[in-house]
């Protein structure tokens, strides 16, 4: 029997996914090991949300083949750069990849569709994946270009997983999107009837209306999903990652409020506290209207707890737009940041069309003032908790 490796970078979806590529390995006869000396194939599911985590995969390739050459193991690359290579119009990444990593495979996450089940280590907490993929095309963010569009899973099928994880004995559920919030959009706007939807027990509702790229309004399923997952007994604990500001519903915030094993803990990634940068970013709200947002959820949930992603240095912020996000992680009082210095990422509108004009010592002087802020104030609040970051 053939032996396989899996080695993981980056965020939880490619926790969910890696967790679906042990069963699609499993199921054409190969059995996992611990070690990668072992292995006959070793798959690698890719990070390139920063230019670090990219460099990072390259860095495990090398070392790898320094060991074994490509007759006697096998590398599989799958995951973000495989998806950012396929979606690439230029060619450049596919030359890249050639150049630097010549003797790969490559495997399209698509290729491991649902059919395969997430095989998981943790009996207690799942991962549940409910869309991949994003249509927001915030100017830094790589995701639209390494995972496609937002397609958002059958809501039934989404029920018919977390249903079967509770019957296992499952009491702790995170939803799983780059999007939660807007979720069920594409389900909704590709049914016959958009004034109406069936949930899987056969009742009715009117889709959530939600803002979009601040121009137009779409309908979102996300309330209704949440509700029908925390309704459920034997569930202790529900939450979500990643939401935006912007598809942030009054539904969603009652239907937090009114079940109590929904997470007190709410991710929401603000990126940045200068509406100047927001904006250069392509986020939907401002500075003004993060701070009513959290407001609104601090009122209806008092007990709420908020993390945050931001990303310092981006180009064209100033010292004064650094100071209003300083400004604004105190107003808020995050118990913690998942804080990134930004670095340009292939095919985004600020890699084409804005200058990285910060060294990156200053980013990492901002980076250390926000950590030093929030995360060392807050140290040993986040335990127990699944800490995520959107990006
Ligand atoms: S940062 Fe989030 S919302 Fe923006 S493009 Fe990336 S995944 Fe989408």
């Amino acid at each position: 029997m053939k032996k396989f490796f899996i080695k993981t970078f980056g965020c939880q979806q490619n926790v969910a996914d890696s967790e679906r590529i042990v069963s699609y390995y499993e199921s054409r006869g190969y059995e996992q090991v611990n070690e990668k000396d072992e292995a006959d194939i070793i798959v690698i599911n890719t990070c390139m949300i920063r230019d670090m985590a990219e460099e990072r995969v390259y860095g495990y390739i090398r070392n790898l083949r320094k060991k074994k050459s490509a007759d006697e193991q096998e590398i599989i690359l799958t995951g973000c750069v495989v998806g950012a290579a396929a979606r690439d119009t230029s060619g450049v990444m596919k030359k890249k990849l050639e150049k630097r990593i010549p003797d790969v495979q490559l495997l399209p996450i698509e290729e491991v569709g649902f059919e395969y089940s997430q095989k998981r280590k943790n009996k207690q907490h799942a991962w549940v994946v409910i869309s991949n993929g994003c249509n927001n095309f915030c100017t830094f963010c790589i995701v639209p270009f390494s995972r496609g569009k937002e397609i958002s899973r059958p809501f039934a099928e989404i029920m018919d997983e977390v249903n079967n994880l509770v019957e296992e004995g499952y009491t702790s559920i995170t939803l799983l999107g780059q999007n939660v919030n807007s979720y069920g959009s594409d389900l909704v706007l590709n049914s016959e009837n958009e004034e109406s939807f069936e949930l899987p027990d056969g009742k009715k509702v009117s889709p959530v209306m939600v803002q979009h790229l601040g121009r137009e309004r779409i309908p979102t399923l996300f309330p209704f999903l949440l509700e029908s997952v925390a309704k459920i007994k034997e569930l202790e604990s529900v939450s979500f990652v990643s939401s935006n500001p912007w598809d942030f519903s009054d539904e969603l915030i009652d239907v937090m409020a009114k079940y109590e094993n929904i997470d007190r803990l709410l991710h929401l990634p603000v990126q940045s506290g200068s509406s100047k940068i927001i904006k250069a970013m392509n986020r939907w709200y401002t500075r003004e209207e993060y701070i009513a947002l959290t407001e609104k959820i601090k009122k209806v949930i008092p007990e709420i707890k908020i993390s945050t992603d931001i990303i310092v240095g981006f180009p064209g912020e100033t010292e004064e737009d650094f100071e209003e996000t300083v400004d604004l992680a105190k107003k808020i009082g995050f118990v913690k940041v998942f804080a990134a210095c930004y670095s340009p990422r292939p095919n985004t509108v600020a890699s084409k069309n804005l200058v990285d004009d910060l060294s990156w010592q200053e980013k990492k002087r901002r980076y250390h003032v926000l950590n030093d802020l929030i995360n060392k104030r807050n140290m040993g609040v986040s335990k127990g908790s699944n800490w995520v970051r959107e990006r």
